[in-house]
């Protein structure tokens, strides 16, 4: 029998990782008009874009303005990316509530988003941590290819173990594990989420990253779910994919998680049918298709009313 018990929090990414590798630069207006809609369809929480230093990743740009200009819906939660000390404060002047600051468990993804070794990213995000905690930020604290990395292969689940229990021993509310360049599996994405379950406090959140790069994201995202995960994250469209990691695709699509959830009777609060017109917008400006899977299909004959509901 399928366990399940719960709802599903879905935590949309299309406004950074979705568009963070875009060369198009997205304007403050359309990336607002892409809010409304994400809002509009269910999704209850956004990550709208990373402080991060507008040199390295120029679609960010206009985070700290995004914040200031948009008008928070009740029951919507804002947040966005931290790598370091600086995008901290930057995100403090802008009121962020709930903020996602992570590192990588790869020494060459390391050295190549952050310039630092595993441990010496760290012990910088440690006070970056603590700083946001004691401002009263919520605190999602991300370990990036968690479930392999791109240059390196396999990432050592122990390593992964140990950033996982330093986190929660800091007091971070949620920590997230991501398979960045989309290489894990659904075994793998189980018995790392099983462990790291085990090995820290039941009221710390775990959440999974994932990308659909080799087609298993939907497969990997049920593992989740058996594991007891929660959170997840999802991307419109399944647009991005990583500036750092060789040919890492897209985000899981939201359209297709909350699909799936659906069709399995698990809340997640999103009409799905309604993130076509994001992904169409999406596809008219970014002129290519994108990679989701049910904002191009009609949905089950069940469901073909479930825009009334
Ligand atoms: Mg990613």
């Amino acid at each position: 029998m399928f366990a399940f018990d719960g709802t599903v929090l879905i935590e949309d990414e299309f406004l950074r990782d979705g568009l963070q590798n875009e060369k198009r630069l997205f304007s403050l207006e359309e990336k607002l008009g892409f809010l409304a809609q994400l809002e509009a369809a269910g999704v209850k929480r956004i990550q709208i874009g990373s402080f991060v230093h507008p040199k390295w990743v120029p679609q960010m740009a206009n985070t700290d303005e995004l914040f200031t200009c948009l008008k928070p819906r009740e029951g919507v939660t804002y947040t966005a990316l931290v790598l370091n000390g600086a995008g901290l404060e930057r995100a403090l002047a802008v009121g962020a509530k709930h903020l996602s600051i992570s590192v990588s468990a790869s020494e060459t993804h390391s050295q190549k988003n952050t310039n630092r070794s595993v441990d010496g990213g760290r012990a910088k995000i440690k006070p970056v941590i603590e700083k946001a905690l004691s401002e009263g930020i919520l605190v999602r604290a991300g370990i990036q290819s968690a479930l392999g990395c791109g240059f390196e292969g396999h990432i050592d689940p122990d390593r992964v173990s140990d950033i996982a229990r330093d986190f929660a021993a800091m007091g971070v509310q949620e920590i997230n594990i991501a398979d960045s360049a989309g290489l894990s599996n659904p075994r793998a994405v189980y018995e790392l989420c099983r462990r790291l379950r085990d090995e820290t406090p039941a009221n710390v959140a775990l959440s999974l990253h994932l990308h659909d790069t080799r087609g298993l994201g939907i497969a990997n995202f049920v593992a989740g779910l058996q594991a007891g995960v929660r959170i997840f994250d999802a991307a419109v469209g399944g647009l991005g994919g990583c500036p750092f990691i060789p040919k890492a695709t897209g985000n899981v699509a939201t359209e297709d998680v909350a699909f799936v959830c659906e069709e399995m009777g698990i809340e997640t609060g999103i009409n799905w049918q309604m993130l076509r017109e994001p992904v169409e917008r999406a596809e008219a400006l970014l002129k290519r298709k994108l990679p989701g899977r049910m904002s191009h299909m009609p949905p089950p004959p069940w469901a073909q009313h479930s825009e009334d509901k």
